[in-house]
């Protein structure tokens, strides 16, 4: 089985870089027990535990692991649910005047 081709192939958009630890950074994180109990990170597709902390797609308001979250997006400037387009230029807007 070659998965990492078939992922290749699905990302069409070849000039989207994924977020930088910096940008990953400003992604607002929150602890599982403020989370609805039992929802799913689509990415490794286990249950967000109270005690674990994990990051809000800003916009969506999907949740990944924060682990989980870095990795996907280090490499997909994306919410791995729905394909929203994850923009850091959003998350400076709200330091303006
Ligand atoms: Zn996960
Ligand atoms: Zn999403």
């Amino acid at each position: 089985m070659r998965i990492a081709s078939s992922l290749a192939t699905g990302a069409k958009s070849l000039l989207e870089n994924g977020l930088s630890p910096l940008e990953l950074e400003k992604l607002p994180k929150v602890t599982g027990k403020e989370l609805v109990a039992g929802i799913e990170c689509a990415v490794c597709l286990d249950e967000i535990e109270n005690e674990q902390m994990a990051r809000v797609v800003p916009g969506c308001k999907h949740v990944f692991h924060v682990e989980c979250a870095d990795t996907w997006l280090s490499l997909h400037p994306r919410c791995q649910v729905c394909r929203a387009k994850v923009d850091p230029q959003l998350l400076n807007s709200s330091e303006n005047p």
